[in-house]
């Protein structure tokens, strides 16, 4: 009996080590392995393995993380977060925008100021309909819907306050100038503004929130001018695995409803 001890902690060691000695090669600094290439073998498979995505390096829930995710489940916490770095970007706002629709975070701004400039480099204008909402004016906003339309049609067009992803400072609604009758509408993909928009808004870290037919998991219809600050990073990994909701990508799941 003794004997079959040995045996089991023997094995255990040995797997440990074996664990050990994997973890310690596939933390290992890239610059090494791309230096040291040409000396060994398993160098040489390191270097053709690619950079494993980090699906943990920000969070989901706290409001000033570029990867929140706040939907119809997942409301913002606080429910009245307000972000501290609101600046107006330089770019074109709509011409009656409101005060505090001008505004987005700062490095909202800094992405928007860019894409904003390559596309008018190709020719294209676009403008800002819509940045930041308050937790008060999305109260204003929701109520006249309800007022206007009863409850149930207002949570298909305008969010709750405090469930807003306008209120993180990351979301921006974009017009253009070509057809002005589709700003903020479903015809804005058709126009050459919503189509360059769309195949380029990842390059500058954005993401069209609201994609076609998805209402089911994201919780609102087709928004092609609703786009969303999530970083070059994510916005590139998300279109390369052609996964298009942040709800399809963390995992989190649908959020058609309150
Ligand atoms: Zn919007």
């Amino acid at each position: 009996m003794k004997r079959i001890y040995i045996i089991i902690a023997t094995l255990i060691v040995a797997a440990s080590l074996g664990i050990f000695l994997l973890n310690r090669k596939s933390h290992a600094p890239a610059h090494n392995t791309t230096t040291h290439a040409h000396h060994t073998a398993a160098a040489q498979t390191d270097v053709q393995t690619p950079p494993t995505f980090d699906m943990q390096q920000y969070s989901l829930t706290d409001p000033t993380s570029p990867w929140v995710i706040v939907n119809k489940q997942r409301p913002l916490s606080p429910k009245t977060y307000s972000p501290s770095d609101l600046v107006v970007p330089s770019i074109p706002l709509r011409s009656n925008i409101t005060s505090t629709e001008q505004y987005v975070r700062k490095q909202t701004a800094t992405a928007l100021e860019a894409m904003v400039a390559a596309a008018k480099q190709a020719g294209i204008t676009l403008n800002l309909q819509s940045g930041y909402r308050s937790y008060n004016f999305q109260v204003t906003l929701y109520n006249r819907y309800v007022q206007q339309q009863g409850q149930a049609v207002a949570d298909t067009q305008s969010a709750r306050p405090g469930y807003s992803e306008h209120q993180t400072g990351f979301a921006a609604d974009l017009g253009g100038t070509s057809q002005p009758s589709c700003n903020v509408e479903a015809c804005f993909g058709d126009t050459p503004e919503g189509k360059w928009l769309a195949a380029h808004a990842s390059e500058y870290g954005f993401i069209i929130r609201y994609p076609a037919d998805r209402d089911s998991t994201t919780g609102y219809v087709y928004e092609p001018w609703h786009v969303r600050y999530v970083g070059t990073e994510l916005a590139a990994e998300m279109r390369a695995k052609g996964v298009a909701t942040l709800e399809d990508f963390f995992g989190t799941g649908n959020a058609a409803s309150y």
